[in-house]
């Protein structure tokens, strides 16, 4: 179970039952490939990588739901971590992010083939071949706090492209993940820049807030269209109004926690520009942490500030 954090927002979606989906066509549970019998590339949607977030099961469920189909290729749904999913419950909706251990932080080699056995990684192992022939991927989640959304577009310019071929959010954050682990989006030749192979993570807004199920839904059917996967017209009665141009932020580093006495001067939402470089955000125990530079961007600043975690990524607003 994960460690209960404080939560103030009210929970106003609901999680999506997604037992049908537990025999799927792949001899592994919740994970189902629909094959076109037309050539293209092996494109996946990913949901549930925290069992704590909704979106991605909404959207994976509007998929069923409209009976949509790949047009080329071939197209894998999975609910990653579905038991820490199944266990989520809007009375107490913060412990149920994981069941031993994040399962976004186990994709280094190293640990995948290494001797640690928990949940997460039982499923990691198992879900592993997919995700290593996936060509593209779309990975869904959420956040703590009710910032805008944002596209984890990897540290890559191939990231940013498929990011602005998606089109949404308006916000793109190139980043380097954390150092408590590697993510599922940066697994392998997702993050070789001489490889096609190109991965997205999307987080739609705050956990349980009501607009990041449709968000949820836009860009993923905005990810098939441009990866051709659905066409236009499959994709054309679901979609928005064409949204406005995007904004790229460059992502320097994490704020790496040391300390079991990490806080922050002022509670941080996400996105306060931070004009004067050296300005102190944080404190370690006694070590002042400052913004490295003008203008930097405080991204996505966490409630669990535990050491070894990420409190804050900073960046800086660049051209697309
Ligand atoms: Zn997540």
């Amino acid at each position: 179970m994960t460690p209960r954090v404080k939560n103030d927002f009210p929970i106003e979606l609901t999680a999506p039952d997604i037992t049908a989906y537990k025999v799927g066509n792949t001899g592994v549970d919740y994970v189902t490939t629909l094959d076109s019998d037309t050539p293209g590339p092996h494109v996946m949607v990913t949901a549930a990588v925290h069992g704590n977030e909704i979106c991605g099961p909404i959207a994976l469920d509007y998929f069923y739901q409209n009976d949509l189909r790949p047009r080329i290729g071939k197209l894998t749904l999975a609910f990653c971590n579905y038991e820490a999913y199944l266990g989520f419950d809007p009375e107490d909706p913060t412990v149920s992010r994981y069941v031993d251990e994040d399962f976004n932080r186990v994709w280094s080699e190293e640990t995948l083939d290494g001797p640690r056995q928990t949940q997460e990684l039982i499923r990691a192992r198992e879900f592993r071949p997919f995700v290593a022939d996936a060509d593209l991927l779309l990975d869904i989640h959420s956040m703590q706090k009710k910032t805008d959304p944002l596209m984890l577009s990897g540290p890559l310019p191939k990231g940013r492209e498929l990011a602005r071929g998606t089109q949404v959010p308006e916000i793109v954050v190139s980043d380097h993940g954390h150092a408590s682990g590697k993510r599922m989006r940066d697994y392998g030749d997702f993050i070789n820049p001489n490889s096609p192979k190109n991965s997205l993570l999307v987080e739609c807004g705050q956990h349980w807030e009501k607009a990041c199920g449709p968000l949820a839904i836009e860009t993923m059917l905005r990810f098939l269209a441009h990866t051709e996967t659905l066409s236009a017209e499959d994709v054309a009665d679901h979609l928005g109004p064409t949204p406005p141009p995007q904004r790229f932020i460059e992502v320097s580093g994490p704020v790496t926690i040391i300390t079991d006495n990490f806080r922050f001067v002022e509670e941080y939402q996400g996105f306060e520009v931070i004009e004067k470089e050296g300005t102190i955000i944080a404190y370690d125990d006694d070590k002042e942490i400052c913004t490295p530079y003008d203008n930097c961007v405080l991204i996505m600043p966490s409630r669990r500030l535990g050491p070894g975690g990420s409190a804050v990524r900073l960046g800086q607003f660049i051209d697309g």
